[in-house]
């Protein structure tokens, strides 16, 4: 590589860290993630994702006004080629602390569930309940996973096609026993973004099918009409994923979050009326704009937002 190829190569990796680290700083501001003195247990799968969440934790950690702890966490469940070597070799060369947990789902689930039939039900059901165990044998208060902002789209469209559902991941959420708290950082972080970040950083990936089971294909279905969307209509992701965050329960349709009966002539104006009026539909879309703005105005105010984690 000449030099100034190697130049402009490591310009864009900082320009690239430096918007995750943005986005992450952004999304513990904003859902109160990670405070003072938390011990945060990082969950890590050895995929581009979690690889990423644990560099820009400890990134933020140097320069985050609060004190927390990270402690990595890989659970190794005996799938056949399982490189154990990998993620011991890299955690100890990065300094953080960490834990590998050896558990045998596989063979479990193998006996479980009938040749053929899909095993992720189960073997997510084992895993989580062994990372909560981890948690709290670590006395971690949060437990970070990497899912990004495309995860939390897919499954808010999975949820609608097949669930009947308007519902997506949290970006923070507790536990069913009430005992954990879990987190997503990486929830303001597109996928793309993260896929290059990874490239660049050389992240030893272990591969996710080596228990050679599928996840189902709807999620594969949903993943390709989001990409082709992105193709044929830029700014249509951002726009959704904002919309995300902007819900109107007044103009919903669903009688637990909005008490219709109440509507009266006395009551307050929520949203105003525009049953008779045109939708007006912005030119560009409202995404787009964002995303256009992103490295000049707006990163000023993320750069505050950071700051006052
Ligand atoms: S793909 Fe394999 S390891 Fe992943 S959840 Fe499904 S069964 Fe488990």
């Amino acid at each position: 590589m000449s030099h100034s190829a190697e130049a402009k190569a490591q310009y864009n990796l900082n320009k690239l860290h430096k918007r995750l680290r943005r986005g992450v700083g952004q999304a513990i501001a904003d859902f109160g993630m990670i405070e003072e003195g938390d011990k945060v247990m990082v969950c890590l799968s050895g995929g581009k994702d979690s690889y990423t969440l644990l560099d820009i934790l400890l990134n933020l950690q140097q320069s985050a006004p609060i004190n927390f702890s990270l402690v990595a966490v890989n659970l190794d469940q005996k799938q056949p080629g399982f490189p154990a070597e990998v993620l011991p070799g890299y955690l100890s060369q990065l300094g953080v602390d960490f834990q590998i947990v050896t558990e045998d789902t596989y063979a479990i689930v193998k006996e479980k569930i009938p040749e053929g039939k899909t095993t992720c039900s189960l073997c997510s059901r084992l895993r989580r309940g062994i990372l909560y165990r981890t948690a709290k044998e670590l006395g971690a208060t949060k437990i970070a996973l990497g899912h990004h902002r495309d995860d939390m789209i897919e499954t808010m469209f999975l949820n609608m096609f097949y669930g009947g559902k308007l519902k997506s991941m949290p970006p923070k959420l507790q536990s069913d026993n009430g005992e954990h708290i879990v987190i997503r950082p990486l929830a303001y972080c597109r996928e793309k973004d993260i896929e290059k970040y990874s490239d660049a950083k050389q992240f030893p990936i272990i591969p996710c099918n080596l228990c050679g089971s599928q996840d189902g294909l709807q999620r594969q279905v949903v993943k390709e009409m989001l990409q082709d969307w992105d193709k044929r209509f830029p700014g249509r992701i951002e726009t959704m994923f904002q919309a995300m965050q902007n819900i109107v329960p007044s103009h919903m349709i669903d009688k637990n979050l909005f008490d219709f009966k109440a509507v009266s002539h006395h009551s307050a104006v929520v949203e105003g009326d525009t049953a008779f009026d045109k939708v007006a539909v912005p030119a560009v879309p409202v995404g787009l704009l964002a995303e256009d703005e992103e490295d000049s105005a707006t990163s000023a105010v993320m750069v505050q937002k950071l700051e006052l984690v």
